[in-house]
């Protein structure tokens, strides 16, 4: 397997590392939105967030909430985006699970020019029973 993640786990990849401990590793993306932007990583090879051993959830969340924190309090940004791509569609590029920190500013211009959707008042109730049918 040839995952760019895991080499930096192993060392055999260079990385500006930020954290690390038995699980996991964080670093700093080399694509940075805005300097500081860090991912948040499980040391064992996962590919997405689905795929994340369930027991393992609240302990990367919970380094993701630490390293956020250093990222503000050092960049002194004024907030951050905690983003997850989950799937090629969904802008994932890197098949090893990470949460993105994204140091944000007051004057950064970045806009997400989502299309938002309208539901009628059917549909509403018909998407939600479908999930929740899942659950
Ligand atoms: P995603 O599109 O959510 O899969 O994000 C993958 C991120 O990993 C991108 O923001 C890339 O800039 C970043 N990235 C890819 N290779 C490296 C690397 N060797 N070191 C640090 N960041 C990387
Ligand atoms: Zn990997």
């Amino acid at each position: 397997m040839d995952c760019i993640f895991c080499k930096i786990v192993e060392r055999q990849a260079p990385a500006e590392i930020i954290y690390e401990d038995d699980a996991v590793i964080a670093f700093l993306d080399t694509r940075p939105m805005n300097f500081g932007h860090t991912l948040v990583i499980p040391k064992c090879h996962c590919e997405n967030f689905l795929e994340l051993p369930n027991n393992s959830i609240p302990n990367i969340f919970g380094i993701a909430q630490k390293v956020a924190f250093a990222v503000q309090d050092s960049l002194q940004c004024s907030g951050f985006n905690l983003v997850v791509n989950n799937g090629k569609d969904a802008g994932q590029s890197v098949f090893h699970f990470h949460v993105h920190i994204i140091p944000r500013f007051s004057t950064d211009s970045f806009r997400f020019d989502l299309n938002f959707k309208r539901y009628n008042p059917e549909e509403i109730i018909e998407i939600g029973k479908k999930i929740r049918n899942h659950i």
